[in-house]
């Protein structure tokens, strides 16, 4: 267990939340060790250039993103021409972003969820989230699934009968656009940043290691929020980014079209894999809130920034390359790109759901025609109080312990496999994924072990693989 002391916090009672720095150790990390510091300076230091590489690739160097070193190396070019030659700021991409961000704002705080009450089987509406370390439950507004089908109604109502704006809108304006996700998304960072100083949401949640960088990256703040109902990891975890990617794509494929006169079927492929994807984000959004993401992940720099820039440009680099490569894929390319995409996604949405609703009946259900096995759990919470929790150890959490990573790495190589293998930068997000999703695993059992103890040991013995059973 990790020893370093919480920062003397004034609790609503007047006691130092010092007093319970021994009782729940469990959240983020508390120390920070120097690799981890030289890798969160680089990253805040680099990551929007990372991002603006691959773009830029694609603008200036029909996707190959090998050949931009090669002429740096050769002479050809130097940092200041690729950075002169790519387009710049623009106050149209500004106008374009603030009228999307303030459309998903508005959808997010005006439009309380109706969708459950009329489609079977949804959950949405005002909901809880898992319990803090601090001991509190949050209760959040589900409303994703409305606002994802509002905002595409008024997309396909524009395309074909509005036309207030071209559906190419989105690449027509796409480096341009990056400045303004980036201004966002360090603003947003460094609003939360300050928030978590001078007026933290619950000051019991919040988590300082001592460390300046870390604290900006990571974040302090668990849960902060604006009024009763403004969650920022909500909002910018599901908004604006990942109601942005299906319309990404859209764009995508409109351009296609408009440069070529035809869609291919890789660019159909990715389009649907990812739409899948997505809409299973949002249907299962209320599920999303008992994940790291919004139950163990403080908000920092590394949410609001990574919402902001890096998941809407990064995870739609296929559609990208396919604008610049029409690539026409062979039935039998297609038919395996698709099984391999739509078995990940059963991987990936059966151990969720198995996990999930395993947890909510507390054991009470059938998992793949049996009663479920498990490991009793007892942990505690900063307030001191002693709760208690089950670990599955039946189904697919019996193959593997995040056998969830593996279904959604399956998915996320049908997308890179759905633009051929001419060129490297599709394969970057599994590349990406496997280093997320590897590094999340051991940040997840890690925190896990803090938690549960030897409990957790238990559960290891007993399910020893944590992805690819026998391999890792
Ligand atoms: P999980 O849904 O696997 O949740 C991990 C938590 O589940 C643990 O911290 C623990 O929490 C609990 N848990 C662990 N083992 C068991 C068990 N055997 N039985 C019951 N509960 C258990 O991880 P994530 O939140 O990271 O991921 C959720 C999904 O989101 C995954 O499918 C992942 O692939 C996807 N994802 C996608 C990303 C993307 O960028 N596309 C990024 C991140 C995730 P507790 O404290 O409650 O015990």
């Amino acid at each position: 267990m990790e020893t370093t002391r919480r920062r003397p916090q004034h609790s609503a009672n007047g006691k130092r939340s010092e007093q319970k720095e021994q009782l729940a150790q469990w959240g983020r990390a508390w120390e920070v060790d120097w690799f981890s510091l030289i890798s969160v300076i680089g990253l805040l230091c680099f990551a929007p250039f990372i991002v603006f590489y691959f773009v830029m690739a694609c603008d200036q160097y029909e996707c190959s993103i090998t050949q931009p070193v090669l002429d740096l190396y050769q002479g050809e070019a130097t940092l200041l021409s690729i950075w002169a030659r790519a387009p710049s700021f623009s106050w149209s991409a500004a106008k374009i972003y603030a009228v999307w961000v303030s459309f998903q704002v508005f959808l997010y705080m005006c439009f309380p969820d109706i969708t459950h009450k009329f489609i079977p089987g949804y959950v949405g509406g005002v909901q809880e989230g898992a319990r803090t370390p601090a001991g509190l439950i949050n209760k959040y507004e589900i409303n994703g699934l409305q606002c994802w089908l509002i905002t595409h109604a008024l997309w396909f109502a524009n395309a074909h009968y509005f036309h207030w704006f071209s559906p190419t809108i989105i690449f027509d304006n796409w480096i341009p656009l990056l400045w303004c996700t980036n201004i966002l998304g360090y603003a947003v960072s460094t609003f939360a940043f300050i928030k978590a100083h001078l007026f933290p949401t619950n000051a019991e949640d919040c988590k300082f290691t001592g460390n300046i960088f870390y604290n900006y990256m990571m974040g302090i703040e668990f849960n902060p929020r604006i009024g009763k109902w403004f969650d920022f990891k909500l909002f910018f975890n599901g908004r604006p980014g990942i109601v942005a990617w299906t319309l990404i794509n859209l764009s995508y494929m409109a351009k296609q079209q408009e440069l070529y006169g035809y869609i291919t079927n890789s660019m159909i492929l990715v389009n649907v894999l990812q739409a899948i994807y997505v809409l299973d984000f949002f249907w299962n959004e209320a599920w999303y809130l008992k994940t790291i993401d919004i139950c163990h992940d403080h908000f920092g720099w590394y949410l609001g920034w990574g919402d902001c820039v890096w998941l809407p440009y990064l995870y739609t680099l296929q559609g990208l390359y396919l604008v610049y490569h029409p690539v026409q894929l062979s039935d039998a390319h297609a038919l395996a790109v698709l099984l391999l995409g739509l078995v990940g996604y059963y991987i990936f949405r059966s151990t969720n759901h198995q996990k999930d609703l395993f947890r909510r009946t507390e054991g009470s259900c059938s998992i793949w025609g049996r009663k479920p096995t498990w490991i009793e759990c007892t942990y505690r919470s900063a307030d001191g109080g002693m709760h208690r929790s089950k670990l599955l150890t039946s189904g697919f959490w019996g193959v593997a312990r995040h056998f969830n990573y593996t279904g959604d790495l399956m998915g996320s190589l049908a997308y890179c496999a759905s633009c051929g293998f001419g060129h490297m930068l599709p394969y970057f997000y599994i590349v990406y994924m496997t280093i997320l999703l590897v590094h999340r695993c051991v940040r997840d059992e890690h925190r896990c072990s803090s938690k549960y103890g030897k409990d957790w040991k238990r559960y290891t013995d007993a399910v020893p693989s944590r992805l690819i059973p026998g391999v890792f």
